[in-house]
């Protein structure tokens, strides 16, 4: 059976108004700025608007420790909140924007898939409302005035081999990693080594996403390690005065984004932090007003439930002050007979042994959500074309061995109709008892913070500091800096920091190679292993599949 793309998908729909959208959920047209037909912006003052009214139901989408190509998280969610929709709910789903970095390199779009996305997808996938572009601006501003501040006599004697400032650009592109600038001659600024981070590990993007209001957005700004002067004090973007300007251009990206799925359910699209770096979930204001707007709102966080889950606990709801209701746990049989030691070229022939082989590492998340997030969850089965019967019996069997409901997820294939037993659960499970509670507390050291997300989270039995490790947490405890959440930049592939040790690794520890702080987010990176902030193409990217005819139609996006 030939399976049409998403993009053909997403062209057969016929949209509705975005305005009739807006309406559906009490939205009036004072509240929206129109960009085109189908997309719009929300007024700033929503939130003030709306905050007498009662919250809806949050409910997490995360998924077990995936494949490299997804386990469709993001599909999962569109599919249940088409299913809430369908029955009758007044649901919405909160996503993050996608980068174009993914769009033109392997992964591809970040709208969905199949019949559960997000449209317009094309725009949605593209340049949307600029929201990137303005962060990646708002940053590369303060680049500038950083070297030119420097060119003009250096006041602040800012150490010009001690700038963890970077520029941004929107693409995957290896070239500017590390980059010479400011050369030829004295009227061409300072030469210094430099480089270049993709727009959404910008610490903008993160700032973006946790700021409750323009004010904060401001202040989070001024906030800004820039880096450090010769006698090594922090510089800040507020010694540059730089937090002005930098806010200006983000004053319509701070306003949440509003389209529909393509069974016309509402859908607010909204920033989008990576996932390593930083905590890799959408803005806090587009979730807090989902949940004025909604009695149900579904939203998803970046990779796995040990990452993804673990900074939407720890650090979004903290500094947001919400919690959610249930959590939706997404599985596939691909990625679990991947952990059963399933070759990855094998992954599409039947194989029920080492679909349990694999259950292990699904079994590890269940305990995690259960006991140390406390919280009430379903397991979601996304089911692929090529799973079979007794592969997914079995991975019911095995939940239900330790009292967990695994229900079938067919929404990729048959949009929110295949989500109708899920949808059914979840509303059913958000009214159960919920212990929420975070990994760690405010009070807790760094290293503290740390060893307990290793050791409840991860299952490892320690966590190692290098020495560089070592002398950064004691500088950034000195700067006063100890009480910030952490936001653990690891491999999404396993457990561990190793991305080989696959299922459910015993018997390791965590290396912990550096600390950062990123002080107008308001958290501290803590690296394990090599983090990627500028990735790179593939040798045959999605780029070179991508076209437009003389009408405009798009082809090969996915
Ligand atoms: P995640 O949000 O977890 O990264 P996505 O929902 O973006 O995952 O899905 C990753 C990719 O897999 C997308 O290209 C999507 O279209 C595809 N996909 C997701 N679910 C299915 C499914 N059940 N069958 C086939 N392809 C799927
Ligand atoms: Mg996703």
């Amino acid at each position: 059976m030939a399976f049409l793309s998403d993009i053909e998908i997403a062209n057969q729909n016929k949209m509705l108004p975005i305005t009739d959208i807006a309406k559906s959920i009490g939205i009036d047209e004072q509240s929206i700025d129109l960009y085109g037909r189908y997309k719009a912006k929300l007024d700033i003052n929503e939130l003030e608007r709306m905050k007498d009214q009662p919250n809806g139901k949050l409910i997490l989408v995360t998924a077990i420790t995936p494949t490299a190509a997804g386990e469709g998280k993001t599909t999962t969610s569109v599919g249940l909140a088409d299913a809430l929709h369908e029955q009758g709910e007044k649901v919405v789903v909160a996503l993050r924007e996608p980068s174009l970095g993914p769009v033109f390199g392997v992964k591809g779009g970040a709208a969905g898939g199949g019949y559960s996305q997000v449209v317009p997808m094309e725009d949605i996938n593209l340049h949307f409302t600029g929201d990137f572009h303005a962060i990646g601006a708002a940053n590369n501003l303060l680049a500038a005035m950083i070297d030119n501040h420097i060119f003009h006599g250096n006041e602040l004697g800012i150490d010009n081999r001690r700038i963890t400032w970077k520029r941004v650009v929107d693409m995957n592109d290896r070239q500017l990693r590390y980059i010479v600038n400011g050369l030829n001659g004295k009227t061409n600024g300072v030469p210094r080594e430099d480089g270049y981070d993709i727009t959404v590990a910008s610490e903008i993007m993160a700032i973006l996403c946790l700021s409750s209001d323009l004010d904060d957005l401001k202040d989070r700004i001024r906030r800004i390690v820039i880096g450090y002067s010769y006698d090594g004090r922090a510089i800040t973007a507020g010694d540059l005065k730089a937090e002005g300007a930098m806010t200006v251009l983000l004053k319509d990206a701070i306003r949440p984004n509003l389209v529909q799925t393509l069974a016309k359910t509402p859908a607010i699209i909204h920033g989008g932090p990576f996932a390593n770096i930083a905590h890799g979930c959408n803005s806090v204001i587009a979730t807090k007003l989902a949940l004025k707007y909604a009695d149900y709102v579904v939203t998803e966080a970046g990779f796995g439930a040990d990452l993804g889950a673990e900074k939407f606990i720890d650090i979004k709801c903290r500094i947001a002050g919400i919690q959610p209701d249930a959590v939706v746990l997404v599985a596939t049989i691909r990625a679990l007979k991947l952990h059963g030691g399933v070759n990855k070229t094998e992954l599409s022939k039947e194989n029920v042994e080492a679909v349990v082989k694999g259950m292990p590492n699904l079994l590890k998340h269940i305990e995690n959500i259960q006991e140390h997030y406390g919280l009430p969850l379903v397991v979601a089965i996304n089911k692929f074309p090529t799973d079979t019967e007794e592969e997914i019996e079995a991975v019911k069997r095995a939940c239900a061995a330790v009292g967990v409901e695994a229900i079938l997820a067919d929404v990729w294939a048959k949009g929110g109709k295949g989500g109708l037993e899920l949808a059914t659960k979840v509303k059913q499970i958000v009214d159960e008892a919920n212990h929420f509670q975070f990994v760690y507390d405010d009070e807790d050291s760094i290293a503290e913070k740390l060893t307990k997300i290793a050791s409840k989270i991860y299952g490892a039995d320690g966590v190692d500091f290098t020495n560089e490790a070592k002398k950064e947490l004691k500088v950034l405890t000195e700067m006063g800096f100890g009480k910030l959440p952490i936001c653990v930049a690891k491999t999404q592939y396993s457990f561990s920091d190793n991305k080989e040790l696959l299922c459910r690794p015993q018997g390791f520890h965590i290396t912990v190679r550096n600390l950062k702080v990123s002080a107008g987010a308001g958290f501290i990176v803590a690296i394990t292993g090599t983090m990627m902030t500028m990735p790179g193409l593939p040798k045959v990217p999605a780029a070179e599949r991508i076209d437009i005819n003389s009408n405009g139609e798009i082809t090969g996006l996915f």
